[in-house]
């Protein structure tokens, strides 16, 4: 990319930051890391009424944990009401627009037609005889989003903005605008809806519309962002798993893409479940615990490296952090819940009690207590036996464990340590 882009993220903060809108903060950061330009804020908060501090506060904590930074202070609409004024009033006083009582509106000359080359969409045309007449100043002297929306990408000097199509309407209007003031437009790019998987618009049925339930679902930023960053663009080589400085590298607004985005979280979790296992261990476990926090589990171990071992054995097995913590509740207590239906599904021997006080036996005589020995010991047993290992495997599962599912089971063992181990096969054998 040659030019550098000025492009600004524009967030109204009268609710929780949608997923479009992510992904429009997204692609605008993007275009601006991509060609050396400028990222900015501007926080929409004309709206007095409907605009909460908490949700600004909310909407600027969740840009910077999907890895989003910006440039400079956020410029606020609300602390310009005297500035959009006067602007206006310059339009009155060049003949551009008239009062209408307390308020100021815009003369749109009918039979013209306005044309601009979109940057996703190709050229698109209005008749200005299809725009009716614009408010620039409300009548209870709050200015209009259109008017501050011009005033504001003038004066930030921005030269591309990237928004999505519910703009559209919007956007011959604005051109209308800066021709009133003698200025040349930025480009304009508008990107296509991010709808559910049926076609509808996306809702909380879809899995969630808020980047906020997907972080406390336990979705990495880094799959997020990656995921909308694909609802939108690809990158020259195809890969799919692409993080944000890597995507920044390779991007270009002419891979963008004027399909409708279909929102798949199957694809999302399976992008999530590629980043959960490929982070390092001692990163990942702080993030699993806040989880579990937050989720309301009191897992505690007095040995912290349990942890990293538990984490090692589930990273691969888990879709979201979220998944974790019914999972791994047996290795921090011993009144875990038991799969009923698994010790249905397979039905375990007669002698079943009797093979666990076998097993019991053996394991406390081990030398040493850990995987391998584990793993020699129930094969040599099998063996002696003549019965497969699985007769053996199955019903220390579910002793240990209480399902039969998980990660495998002389990993667990040993995780769990002889004592524990010899406890639950104990109490499963008389
Ligand atoms: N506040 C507007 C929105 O949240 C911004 C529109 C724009 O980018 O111009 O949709």
């Amino acid at each position: 990319m040659n030019q550098p882009f000025i492009v600004r993220f524009a967030p109204s903060p009268t609710g929780f930051l949608h997923l479009g809108s992510a992904r429009t903060a997204l692609f605008n950061w993007l275009a601006a890391r991509s060609s050396g330009g400028r990222f900015l804020l501007r926080v929409e908060d004309t709206d007095k009424v409907r605009s909460e501090q908490r949700f600004l506060d909310e909407i600027l904590e969740d840009l910077r944990w999907l890895g989003l930074d910006w440039d400079g202070e956020p410029l606020y609409q609300s602390r310009r009401f005297d500035l959009y004024r006067e602007k206006a009033e310059s339009l009155v006083s060049s003949g551009q627009a008239y009062r209408e009582g307390e308020a100021i509106l815009f003369r749109v000359v009918p039979g013209r037609k306005i044309a601009y080359d979109d940057l996703i969409h190709g050229r698109i045309e209005v008749e200005t005889e299809n725009i009716k007449d614009q408010v620039l100043i409300k009548s209870d002297g709050s200015p209009a989003y259109n008017f501050c929306c011009v005033v504001d990408d003038t004066e930030l000097g921005i030269t591309h903005i990237l928004r999505g199509d519910d703009h559209i309407s919007n956007t011959p209007k604005q051109i209308l605008f800066y021709e009133a003031f003698g200025v040349t437009p930025p480009r304009f790019g508008h990107m296509p809806l991010i709808l559910g998987p049926d076609g509808s618009k996306l809702s909380k049925r879809h899995g969630g519309v808020s980047v906020a339930e997907y972080k406390a679902e336990g979705f990495l930023p880094e799959a997020l962002a990656n995921y909308l960053i694909f609802l939108g663009w690809t990158p020259p080589d195809g890969r799919e798993i692409l993080e944000l400085g890597e995507a920044a590298r390779l991007f270009s607004i002419d891979r963008m893409n004027d399909v409708q985005a279909k929102f798949d979280l199957v694809k999302l979790k399976w992008m999530n479940g590629e980043y959960i296992m490929s982070k390092e261990t001692p990163t990942l476990v702080p993030l699993l615990r806040d989880q579990l926090r937050r989720d309301g589990f009191d897992f505690e171990t007095e040995e912290e490296g349990r942890w990293a071992a538990i984490a090692d054995l589930y990273k691969i097995r888990i879709k979201t952090l979220r998944e974790f913590g019914s999972m791994v509740d047996f290795f921090f207590r011993d009144d875990f819940p038991v799969d009923e239906d698994g010790r249905k599904k397979h039905p375990e021997p007669p002698e079943r009690k009797a093979l666990l006080a076998d097993l019991a036996a053996r394991i406390e005589a081990l030398p040493e207590f850990s995987a391998e020995t584990l793993e020699a010991m129930y094969r040599a047993m099998a063996d002696e036996k003549n019965i497969k290992a699985s007769e053996l495997i199955h019903p220390t599962r579910m002793a240990v464990s209480g399902r039969t599912k998980g990660a495998g089971l002389f990993e667990i063992m040993a995780v769990l340590g002889r004592e524990t181990v010899l406890r639950r096969l104990k109490r499963n054998a008389s």
